[in-house]
């Protein structure tokens, strides 16, 4: 059986995210989406609500696992015995942070935790949560970044912060 990971905030899920996580499932026979608990950036959903939103994108992807995890990816994947962490790449811009992070990750777990690339869809190159965001905090249409549902549950974040 060939297991992976996929870590990341996910706040929250992207179309983008969802085709990484389309794609991967196909690739491996299980893969555990897991949100990490980030104690140094001030998300917009709680850990418990991001995980909730992946669940239910991926309700029918019957090899997806959701879960989530603080502190240290090599520690979480030895604990669970993973040894395959998916991220996606949209530009060159990611490039050098995702690189130095496999890199390290992999120094770290003495070579037990290796990083396998995605490449983005390319209608999808441009989606980031960070910019989903922005976007719907000035109330711009965001039907094209995120599920329905999502959408509904940003703009319910930011009309109750007004
Ligand atoms: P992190 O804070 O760990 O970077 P993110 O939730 O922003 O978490 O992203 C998780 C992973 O998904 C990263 O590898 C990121 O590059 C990738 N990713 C984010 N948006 C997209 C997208 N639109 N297409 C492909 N990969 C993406």
């Amino acid at each position: 059986m060939k297991r992976a990971i996929y870590p990341g905030s996910f706040d929250p899920m992207t179309l983008g995210h969802l085709d990484i996580i389309k794609r991967a499932s196909e690739i491996f026979d299980v893969l555990i989406v897991s949100v990490l608990n980030n104690k140094e950036k001030t998300p917009l959903f709680s850990v418990e609500e991001r995980v909730i939103i992946l669940k239910e994108a991926t309700k029918d992807l019957p090899n997806v696992q959701v879960d989530s995890f603080s502190g240290l990816l090599i520690n979480y994947a030895a604990e669970k015995d993973l040894h395959i962490a998916v991220r996606g790449l949209r530009a060159i811009t990611d490039f050098e942070y995702e690189l130095q992070l496999a890199q390290v990750n992999r120094l770290l777990s003495k070579g037990e935790l290796d990083t396998v690339f995605l490449t983005t869809s390319l209608e999808y190159a441009y989606l980031s949560s960070s910019s989903v965001k922005e976007i719907a905090s000035f109330g711009g249409d965001i039907s094209q970044c995120v599920p329905d549902f999502v959408a509904k549950k940003i703009y319910e974040k930011f009309n109750a912060k007004r």
